[in-house]
């Protein structure tokens, strides 16, 4: 038995089997090969497992999104038997006697150069797919996996860091904790742990060897225990099932009001990320959805996802709350959310580089295909507009007119979307706290992002493990500016919520109601401790 020890960023207990993540270093090296004929028989094995791969990645999706979302694995598929392709590929590594990794790699680089200088609008977007099936091929051929989970039973997932472009990947039913070396509190991966209800912690050092062995992760002290004896196994899983037990306590909350004992109440709504998240804010008996975080939907795929694939998702979401609230946020990629297919530049600070906003208003044409597919959803529930990282009252004004803009196309074309969609801003950095009473006169309502408020307030990036300990959300500045940020919203008779991670941060819960919020919005898990405790005020 070892006991590692490391820092827990969501509590709970697991207990399975540790599967370790390879970090995959596609970096490609040129190697004089005597022997090409082998090489190229490398390549054709690799070409099966790419294509075997892809057929699960098709099936996948298939349930997950449907056709239209799969077809894009079968492209790929045929993009992998294209006869220029692997002529190319094949006469690198006889020309130039060198490996198939490196062949591959340069061929991916011509043909998407190529295509990338086309003028055809969908050939031009074919350069990432080349792209993407060449990086398959050297990942396979360089001995890693496709990244997914290959075991069969619930694993506790550990590995290096976990970018959410990784996470996005996983099979959710086959994950039962998280553990990495890197990463931070404030991570995308804490938060999908909050939103599974599983225990994750950072900070471990582990080591290969542990990979297969039974393990148990202690989200309430951050260690993790490998190859635990008999003893520490059975007081765990009874510790484990008294953890179930207080869950199932929980539950009688449902269908209760979230109102204090005097009748103060507030919106209780929860966070997504995928339709699939949906179900955890039903079981847990949200409001609403207050924050869906749609960048999900352009993660998940391999190249921009289409008016059509984002309508099916925004309706389904709209359909399956039956009325309720369901609050969407428009693309927020940039800082630690990054695309292949954007072809973003390397930037040497990204958390205060393009992202977000910066990137709807600079490639309106993504944004104009987000905003038309909400508002053609808005016809099946009541889903409100929600735009991240505002810093002025010129880039809502710029919104406004894209927005207009689509509404005027939709109506031309005569396309059905609701008038009265409510269209909101988050409330992320100190420049939209300070001028919150300018921004309440032009917008439906507030909510704040306490996550990268808190970053930009404190001057503190939320990815960096270094400065976690004193990352800190209840520092007086940012609790200062929620209440300033409340009280500009009601001055407009506007409302006003919190979606960042601290809205669930229930040591806080009573000084929320204090403070005058409308709306906390929560990881699905979290709504009914949060009510509990309002019930519990006076
Ligand atoms: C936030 O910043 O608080 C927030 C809710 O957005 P995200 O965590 O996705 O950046
Ligand atoms: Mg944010």
């Amino acid at each position: 038995m070892k006991v590692l020890e490391g820092k827990s960023v969501f509590s709970g207990i697991s207990i399975g089997k540790i599967s370790i993540l390879q970090k995959m270093d596609t970096s490609v090296k040129r190697v004089h090969i005597d022997d090409t004929a082998a090489e190229i028989a490398r390549v054709e094995e690799a070409k099966g497992k790419a294509v075997a791969q892809l057929q699960k990645l098709y099936d996948k999706a298939l349930q997950e999104v449907g056709e239209s979302g799969a077809a894009i694995f079968e492209v790929h598929q045929m993009m992998l038997d294209d006869d220029d392709y692997l002529d190319s590929i094949h006469n690198i590594i006889e020309n130039e006697n060198v490996n198939a990794e490196y062949a591959v790699a340069t061929t991916g680089d011509n043909f998407s150069a190529m295509f990338a200088a086309m003028d055809d609008d969908y050939m031009r977007a074919r350069a990432a797919d080349i792209k993407d099936i060449s990086d398959r091929l050297v990942r396979v051929l360089s001995g890693f996996g496709d990244g997914g989970l290959d075991a069969e039973e619930p694993v506790i997932v550990v590995a290096e860091d976990l970018a959410p472009s990784e996470t996005v990947q996983l099979d959710k039913s086959k994950v039962l904790a998280f553990v990495t070396r890197k990463g931070s509190s404030n991570s995308h991966t804490a938060i999908l742990a909050r939103t599974m209800n599983i225990p994750a912690l950072i900070n471990i050092e582990y080591d290969e060897s542990m990979n297969g062995q039974m393990a148990i992760v202690d989200g309430r002290s951050g260690s993790l225990i490998v190859d635990p004896d008999e003893e520490t196994l059975k007081k765990f899983q009874d510790m484990r099932d008294e953890e179930l037990r207080q869950r199932a306590m929980l539950k009688e909350l449902k269908g209760k009001k979230t109102e204090t004992r005097s009748g103060r109440s507030l919106h209780l709504y929860a966070n997504i990320g995928s339709v699939g998240d949906v179900a955890n804010v039903l079981a847990n008996d949200a409001e609403g959805i207050g924050l869906f975080r749609s960048e999900f939907i352009y993660l998940e795929k391999d190249n921009y996802p289409t008016e059509e694939e984002q309508f099916q998702i925004y309706k389904t979401v709209a359909q399956n709350m039956a009325g309720k609230k369901v609050i969407i946020r428009t693309l927020d990629i940039g800082a630690d959310k990054q695309i292949d297919y954007f072809q973003m530049e390397h930037e040497e600070n990204p958390a205060m580089g393009y992202r977000a906003i910066r990137i709807c208003l600079d490639r309106p044409e993504v944004f104009k295909t987000q905003l038309r597919a909400l508002f053609r959803a808005s016809m099946f529930g009541t889903i409100s507009i929600m735009y991240p990282m505002i810093i002025s009252v010129k880039e809502v004004q710029q919104i406004k007119a894209i927005v207009e803009e689509v509404k005027n196309e939709l109506t031309e074309q005569g396309i059905p979307f609701r008038d009265d969609v409510e269209q909101g801003i988050m409330i992320e950095t100190p420049a939209a706290v300070m001028i919150s009473d300018l921004l309440a006169k032009e917008v439906d309502f507030f909510s704040i992002g306490t996550n990268d408020l808190t970053q930009y307030t404190l001057a503190i990036d939320r990815q960096n493990a270094k400065l976690d300990n004193i990352y800190d959300s209840h520092h007086e500045a940012v609790l200062r500016m929620i209440q300033m940020v409340v009280d500009n919203a009601h001055k407009e008779g506007k409302w006003a919520g919190i979606c960042g991670e601290l809205g669930a941060d229930t040591t806080l819960t009573e000084r929320f109601v204090e403070m005058g919020l409308d709306e906390l919005s929560v990881s699905p898990t979290f709504v009914l401790p949060v009510r509990k405790i309002i019930r519990d005020m006076d």
